[in-house]
């Protein structure tokens, strides 16, 4: 089961966040909220995987995939 959050690009860095995202990946200029706390707007180039991981985001990120692995299986509850 995938975790609840996908990474994104934006303002030089690697971003998380819990909104939706459309197939394929936000569009440039598309504003999200990272959880980080701020919003920002997507970047689609393909450096943009490159830059380094948002501080902010990082441990929010484990956090959520802790909660989320630490869920009981529910075919099996
Ligand atoms: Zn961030």
């Amino acid at each position: 089961m995938p975790y609840p959050f996908h990474w994104f690009p934006a303002d030089g860095r690697r971003h998380a966040t819990l909104d939706q995202r459309p197939r394929g990946g936000f569009p440039a200029t598309r504003e999200v909220t990272a959880l980080c706390g701020r919003e920002l707007t997507a970047d689609d180039s393909a450096e943009g995987w490159f830059w380094p991981t948002c501080r902010g985001c990082a441990p929010e990120t484990r956090r959520i995939a802790a909660a989320h692995t630490a869920q009981p299986p529910l075919l099996f509850g």
